[in-house]
């Protein structure tokens, strides 16, 4: 074989695309279950803006939470770090190794392999399969420099095993390097890193004194390429630390590295992984190879931003003004904005987004199924953002002017949140564009304003009012319920689907994120029950609120208005105690609110007839893309790319009452996702579910609508009552909403319209059927006699015209006139026509429309070459009415406030002509 030939083959298996199907498929031949990606929006864990690692999709098996069908499993995972502690933006684009999305490829054992196999295979796979030079691998192993935590020996012994490793490649680090914990108690362990060193040569510490290149030190040299954890303790305190009795391994593989070091080239942006992308910037801005690489880093943050917004698309992120959403809006506007400075004016991203799903819709094929939605949100985002960025970014340079002026060195927050807020400058690009002059911005006074605004830049509304430190409060109490034995490993026993009501004893109160034993009449409290019938917020369906009173008599009770899940296994409600004092250990009766949540369950199974009436009416391509379940009112949004027609709503709603009329059997079973996916069951956009999953389906024999879904549903459609849509609208590029009643919400509507419409009957003395003929009719005669009206005005106001006496100052006619109902045209009419006729001439005409006053100034051409202006002329004499105007020479307009002043304004023109041609 020649060597071209072997060369080729060579980059073929070390395509990123093969590379990570190397991986997956090493760890299947090895008796690993192969998962998909979970979604970039963390489904139930309420304390992360989005997915940044492998172990989150994992984390309620660690937590003993949760379980799998499975005890090994691989996958590559979508992960985005944008915010909050792992802020890497300011970054991106500026070095090699920072992106806001990447890939994580991980392999787990749940308590099932240990340390010599999730050794032995990380070295297997990166020296075997890989290929990468035994020698320049090193491997780190925990010792406690508190010398509390035994020193991970076990690893340490394993790795010295290794074929071909290198004894002196072993090290020990404490516990910032080589300790992984989730929280301050909680499961924990040692980890094991393996890291690469690529050589002096990429060293960029170089010319600093006494710099030293090492493992875990500050340069470039090496690499951390994999990390493997061990979780073999779980700590009940600071100093208690129990045995874990199944110890588990979570490992992580950064892969855009990965890619650089296998693909020999000296930055992930140079990776196939980002290369296409910058191809095809190249090609849009029509560079050559020379003129990119002296403007790198607007290539780098376009590839990396593209790249992050067509996976949050993808995922249902769209872009908005909170949370998850801002971000999403922030990344695309920050990408045209760099598009700009290489001469890319003109919206370029769904472009570049084109190429980002061609290379990795394999892998994720969501991006593939949405890539119409993807395009046109990207295209619609950036005509949004050039409408108003050259207005924000004067304003932006005037106050970084008066900064300087002031010899400051920050912006204000909140000067730079009206930026965000009137010209939709993102903290983030005004942060650019601060630093590249010099100055910082008020970081804080802008999350502040923000935050006033309603608008906070953190964890979505999702979280309500939840911090970081409430967490920490309920995720300590649900692990001491459970060591005290109140309640069992899997947390609080949820059954939203059985009775409405359940009796149990009072195991928690929280007053103001403190636990507390006791609360009394008029306090806010949040209660924890071991067994719940409240349905917490999830998939569109909003919580069940109810009341929770003493077991034992009425000696108390609480009016529950929210019900939430901080943690995963903790169900919390909360209300306002309206009588009596309620204490921790007393018994409790729990009781939802039977009748709205009915109303919430009709209007959750029409949901899912919605759904299918949509993709039989409009087709397949509909998809859900977001939706809210409340006792009230359904809203649902899908993907489609026009407004609907009155016809297609019609018959959408029609579909929908036909299956209700035919009183459809709904039926509820458990089964694998698999199995649910390869029957046709629709997964939603942006969920994420485990292996076994909850399916509804509605039909007899032939099913109607196939759904995974962990909502609650009426028994038969039957039940739902009227369907009526009340809207539909579009919600951003590509989707679409409804708004629709059903049940008790539609019959009121129903009623108020029709006796709206037995009002109006009765006012015309007509049948209600004979509304619309006879609104056409009256309509018709209004227009004519409006028609009429104007007509008589005109020659009213033509006749008062007509009247007006031109008078003279120094050789030049001029004419002033109120004539109050004419309107600008007709103004503009008259004083043509007087200009025309009088070659040296000047006309002011005022009136008064709506209660404003207006003026016409009009001078003739003669008057034009004489040097008058007819905008200064009108300036002048709009001071008495109290405002401003302007125009050309000839023709110019005023308006004002105060009409009363119009004869004072008017006599103006006399004394101003006379000062001009004096
Ligand atoms: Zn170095
Ligand atoms: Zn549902």
């Amino acid at each position: 074989m020649s060597k071209t030939r072997s060369s080729k083959r060579d980059q073929e298996t070390r395509s990123s695309a093969a590379l990570r199907q190397s991986f997956l498929d090493f760890f299947k031949a090895r008796g690993h279950t192969i998962v998909p990606s979970m979604s970039l929006v963390p489904g139930g864990d309420q304390t992360l803006l989005f997915t940044n690692s492998g172990m989150v999709q994992f984390k309620d098996v660690f937590l003993g939470t949760g379980s799998r069908p499975y005890t090994r499993v691989a996958d590559s995972q979508k992960c985005m770090r944008v915010a909050g502690k792992h802020n890497d933006l300011d970054d991106v684009g500026r070095d090699d190794i920072h992106h806001t999305f990447f890939e994580m490829l991980g392999n787990w054992s749940f308590g099932d392999y240990y340390k010599e196999e999730a050794i032995g295979w990380a070295w297997e796979l990166l020296t075997g399969v890989w290929d990468l030079p035994k020698d320049k691998l090193w491997a780190t192993c925990f010792e406690d420099e508190q010398g509390q935590i035994p020193r991970d020996d076990e690893a340490a012994e394993i790795w010295l095993k290794q074929p071909g490793f290198l004894p002196e490649h072993l090290l020990f680090f404490g516990r910032k390097d080589n300790f992984w914990e989730m929280a301050d108690t909680g499961p924990c362990g040692p980890d094991s890193e393996i890291h690469l060193d690529r050589g002096p040569e990429f060293c960029d510490k170089n010319d600093i004194p006494g710099h030293v290149c090492q493992v875990n030190g500050d340069c470039q040299r090496y690499l951390e390429l994999w990390n493997l954890v061990f979780i073999q303790y779980n700590r009940s305190s600071p100093t208690d630390l129990q045995p874990l009795p199944a110890k588990h391994v979570d490992t992580g593989l950064g892969f855009d590295r990965l890619v650089s070091v296998l693909q020999d080239v000296p930055s992930n942006y140079r990776t196939d992984l980002f290369m296409p992308m910058i191809k095809r910037v190249q090609e849009l801005a029509g560079h050559s190879d020379e003129e990119r690489e002296t403007q790198i880093t607007p290539y780098r943050v376009i590839a990396d931003h593209a790249r992050a917004a067509a996976f949050l698309i993808a995922d249902g992120v769209v872009p908005g003004n909170i949370g998850r959403n801002y971000v999403s809006r922030m990344i695309i506007r920050r990408a045209s904005r760099f598009g700009g400075m290489i001469g890319l004016n003109e919206p370029f991203l769904a472009d570049v987004a084109l190429t980002v799903i061609e290379e990795y819709g394999d892998a994720y094929p969501e991006l593939k199924r949405n890539s119409n939605a993807i395009t046109e949100t990207l295209t619609e985002e950036e005509d949004r953002f050039h409408r108003t960025i050259d207005t924000g970014i004067s304003h932006l340079n005037d106050l970084m002017e008066r900064v300087h002026s002031e010899n400051g060195s920050t912006l204000p927050g909140e000067a730079t949140f009206e930026l965000y807020a009137t010209f939709g400058l993102p903290l983030e690009i005004t942060r650019d564009i601060a630093r590249e002059n010099g100055l910082e911005v008020d970081e804080a006074g802008f999350l502040g304003s923000m935050e006033e605004h309603r608008l906070a830049s953190s964890v979505g509304d999702s979280l309500k009012g939840l911090t970081e430190e409430t967490v920490e409060v309920y995720q300590d109490l649900l692990s001491s319920l459970k060591t005290e034995g109140k309640l069992p490993l899997d947390g609080v026993q949820y059954d939203p689907y059985g009775a409405d009501a359940a009796e149990g004893t009072v195991l928690a109160l929280i007053r103001e994120g403190k636990l507390v034993n006791q609360a009394d009449a008029g306090e806010r409290v949040g209660v924890v029950l071991p067994s719940t019938p409240f349905y917490v917020e999830s998939g569109g369906q909003v919580s069940d609120t109810g009341d929770i009173r003493s077991a034992n008599g009425d000696s108390w009770a609480i009016e529950i208005n929210d019900t939430q899940q901080p943690v995963s296994g903790l169900v919390v409600h909360f209300g306002k105690i309206t009588s009596g004092s309620v204490r921790v250990g007393e018994s409790a009766l729990a009781a939802i609110n039977s009748a709205r949540r009915f109303d919430i369950m009709r209007n959750h199974t029409a949901t899912h007839l919605l759904h299918a009436a949509l993709r039989t009416v409009l087709g397949d391509h509909v998809r859900q893309a977001g939706s809210l379940v409340a006792p009230d009112r359904l809203r649902f949004d899908f993907t489609h790319s026009h407004a609907m027609s009155e016809d297609e709503i019609t018959r959408v709603e029609a579909w929908v009452n036909e299956a209700i009329l035919a009183n459809f059997k709904l039926t509820i079973v458990h089964k694998p996702l698999k199995a649910a996916v390869s029957e046709g069951a629709m997964a939603l956009f942006g969920e994420t579910y485990g292996e076994t999953v909850r399916t509804i389906s509605i039909g007899n024999e032939d099913r109607i609508s196939y759904e995974l879904c962990g909502g609650t549903h009426v028994e038969e459609t039957g039940v739902i009552g009227p369907f009526l849509i009340v809207s539909e609208g579009s919600v951003a590029a590509g989707i679409r909403r409804i708004e629709a009643l059903t049940g008790r919400a539609a019959l009121s509507t129903i009623h108020d319209r029709l006796s709206s419409l037995e009002m109006i009957a009765r006012q015309l003395g007509i049948a209600p059927l004979d509304i619309p003929g006879r609104v056409e009719q009256l309509l018709a005669e209004r227009d004519s006699l409006t028609r009429e009206l104007t007509r008589n005005r005109k020659d009213e106001t033509l006749k008062t015209f007509e009247q007006l006496e031109p008078r003279e100052v120094v050789g030049v006619q001029f004419l002033t006139g109120i004539l109050p109902d004419a309107d600008a045209e007709l103004l503009r009419e008259l004083a043509d026509r007087f200009r025309n006729t009088h070659e040296e001439s000047a006309i002011v005409l005022a009136s008064v429309q709506d209660g404003k006053p207006l003026i016409i100034a009009a001078l003739s051409e003669k008057m034009v070459q004489r040097g008058l202006h007819a905008g200064e002329l009108v300036k002048h004499i709009a001071q008495p009415i109290g405002g401003s105007g302007g125009g050309k020479p000839n023709l110019a307009q005023a308006g004002g406030k105060n009409a009363e002043a119009l004869p004072q304004a008017l006599d103006l023109v006399e004394s101003w002509l006379q000062d001009r041609l004096g």
